[in-house]
C-alpha cells in the first residue's frame, strides 16, 4: 500500500450531463466494459443515470450486492475477459464503495468512485472495511480509487446524520495523531510529516464553520477534509494517521452492538475522550462536537455489553499492534478520566448554554 505516486483526480460533475467519455481520456482509461457497482435504492437512480452517459462500451449495472468478501469472490466469478478491460465504477454510500474499491483491486482494474453520500473518510482512502467469512467486519488495504467524482445535487440530498458521521470521522484524526505521536515517542511506530500535516490539516477544515452542505465554503472545505483524510493514510502506508484509540473503542462497541451505530458517528463522539487523556481539553474541538450532537458519554451507547473495564481490553484486542493512549493507562486509571471528561464536557455545555444540540446519536 506504499504510495509511489499519485494516481488520484477529484472531478465536480453533473452526472445528469456526464460526458463519460471524457473523464475517461482525462483519466487515460481505455477500457471497453464498464462495471457499475451501486446499491437498490437512491443510489441506484444515480448508477442508472451514469450508465446512460457511457457511449460506446459495454456496461453491467450490479445492485444486489452486500459488503461481503462473498460478494467480491461471486462478483470476480462473473466478471467475464480481461481484467485490465473493465473499468469499475462505485456509486453509492460507504459500503458500496468499500466493496467496489475492494473489488476493483483485487481484480486489477481501474477504479472511480463516485459517492452519494459521505459519512466517513472511506471516498479518497486505501482501506476498504467489508464483512469476512467469520462474520466479522475487518479493514483490508486497497488502492485508493483513480478519481473521485463529486455531484454536489447528488450530496445535497444525502441526510444530515450522513454529513455529522463524515464530520465525526474527520475529528477523530485528532485523537489519532496524538496516539500516533505517542506511539513514535515509545518507538512503537514510523513518522510521516507529510501524512501527519495532511490529517491534521483535515480537521482544521471543518472546524469553526457551520456544518451545512449547502453553504459553498463549507461543501469545500468539507470534500478537502475527507479527501485529505483518504489520501494522508494512503501517504503513510496505514490508517495511522485517522485512526488511533477512538477507532479501537468504537470498533469494540460495533462488534457488541453491530449495525447499530455509523463510523463516524461513533468514532467523532469518542474522539474527545482520546484528546483528553492526553491532557488536552480541546475547546474548539468541544464546540463542533456539542453543534453536531455527538454523544461523549458515549458508555451509555455500550448497553449491557460491557462495562468501562471489558469495554477498554476489547479495544485493546481489535489491533494487538496498535500502540495508543490505551496502553499506558490502567482500565481504572481511564474509567476515572473517562468520568472527569464527561463531567468537564457537561459543565462546560452549560457554561455556553447550548443545552440542546441536534441528537445525533443515541
Ligand atoms: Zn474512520
Amino acid at each position: 500500500m506504499r504510495a509511489t505516486s499519485f494516481p488520484f483526480a477529484l472531478e465536480t460533475v453533473c452526472i445528469d450531463t456526464l460526458d463519460f467519455d471524457a473523464v475517461c481520456v482525462r483519466l487515460g482509461l481505455e477500457v471497453s466494459r464498464v462495471r457499475v457497482i451501486t446499491g437498490q435504492t437512491w443510489s441506484k437512480e444515480v448508477a442508472l443515470v451514469l450508465a446512460s452517459r457511457v457511449r460506446g462500451r459495454r456496461v453491467e449495472v450490479l445492485d444486489d450486492i452486500d459488503n461481503t468478501l462473498a460478494q467480491h469472490r461471486s462478483l470476480a466469478e462473473s466478471n467475464e475477459g480481461d481484467a485490465s478491460d473493465v473499468l469499475v465504477v462505485g456509486v453509492g454510500g460507504g459500503c458500496v464503495l468499500d466493496l467496489a474499491k475492494y473489488h476493483a483491486c483485487r481484480l486489477g482494474a481501474p477504479y472511480l468512485a463516485v459517492p452519494t453520500i459521505i459519512s466517513n473518510d472511506g471516498i479518497a482512502s486505501p482501506i476498504a472495511i467489508l464483512r469476512g467469512d467469520d462474520d466479522q467486519m475487518a479493514s483490508h488495504s486497497t488502492t485508493p480509487p483513480l478519481a473521485t467524482l463529486i455531484d454536489r445535487g447528488v450530496l445535497e440530498r444525502a441526510p444530515h446524520a450522513a454529513l455529522v458521521s463524515g464530520i465525526g470521522d474527520v475529528l477523530s484524526n485528532r485523537a489519532a495523531v496524538l496516539d500516533w505521536d505517542l506511539a513514535i515517542e515509545r518507538g512503537r511506530a514510523t513518522p510521516n510529516a507529510l501524512a501527519r500535516i495532511m490529517s491534521r490539516s483535515a480537521v482544521q477544515n471543518v472546524l469553526g464553520a457551520p456544518p451545512n452542505l449547502r453553504d459553498d465554503i463549507f461543501f469545500e472545505r468539507y470534500i478537502d477534509a475527507i479527501v485529505l483524510s483518504g489520501l494522508a493514510m494512503y501517504i503513510s502506508g496505514d490508517s495511522r494517521p485517522c485512526s488511533g484509540a477512538e477507532h479501537l473503542i468504537a470498533h469494540a462497541i460495533n462488534r457488541a452492538r453491530p449495525g447499530r451505530f455509523a463510523h463516524g458517528l461513533l468514532v467523532g463522539s469518542i474522539a474527545p475522550f482520546v484528546v483528553w487523556l492526553h491532557d488536552r481539553g480541546d475547546r474548539s474541538l468541544w464546540s463542533l462536537v456539542r453543534t453536531l450532537g455527538l454523544q461523549v458519554d458515549f458508555m451509555r451507547l455500550v448497553g449491557a455489553t460491557h462495562d468501562f473495564a471489558s469495554l477498554m481490553n476489547a479495544a485493546r484486542r481489535i489491533r494487538g499492534d496498535r500502540f495508543t493512549v490505551l496502553d499506558i493507562s490502567s482500565n481504572e486509571e481511564l474509567e476515572r478520566e473517562y468520568h472527569r471528561f464527561v463531567s468537564a464536557f457537561s459543565a462546560r455545555q452549560k457554561r455556553v448554554g447550548d443545552a440542546s444540540p441536534h441528537a445525533a446519536i443515541s
